[in-house]
């Protein structure tokens, strides 16, 4: 990893430090997403929680109604409310940290493209990066590497 991958919210109350490189990269382009991020996608690094390291303040949990229905909490700064990290399904040893919270958002690009049938037309996504009307299936795609750090934080 060249850069350190440390990030945090718009004032600078939160700042954290991952410690290592994520499992896999999520660019997504579903409709609770758009909504979320007021955008066209979300990127989400999936991690490992115990592999953030919190240098400053303490994002709250805020929770989320989903199109799935499965429960959704977004952490947010308590100040700014900017929202830095994901639990998605009530899994606390899995986060899913938000790429644009970095101080270097390029240091991970996304490793697949997920929901793009709710793809916004006019994003036009890059050649030899997997992309998928829907999910996707993890065992597939996944470095076996990534697939170990997953089996060891999911029961
Ligand atoms: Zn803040
Ligand atoms: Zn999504």
């Amino acid at each position: 990893m060249a850069s350190t991958l440390e990030g945090g919210c718009a004032c600078g109350a939160v700042r954290y430090r991952l410690t290592s490189g994520p499992m896999f990269v999520h660019c997504c382009h579903c409709r609770d997403c758009q909504r979320q991020t007021g955008s066209a996608f979300v990127i989400n690094a999936l991690i490992e929680t115990d592999r953030i390291t919190l240098l400053a303040g303490e994002p709250r949990p805020v929770p989320v109604p989903t199109d799935s229905g499965r429960p959704h909490d977004v952490y947010r700064c308590a100040v700014c409310q900017t929202a830095v990290w994901s639990d998605y399904g009530r899994r606390p040893a899995l986060r899913f940290v938000r790429v644009g919270t970095l101080d270097d958002p390029s240091a991970l690009p996304p490793d697949v493209h997920i929901y793009i049938r709710s793809k916004l037309p006019w994003v036009a996504l890059p050649a030899g990066v997997p992309a998928f009307e829907a999910y996707y299936s993890t065992r597939e795609l996944w470095p076996a590497a990534s697939l170990e750090r997953r089996r060891a934080v999911l029961p």
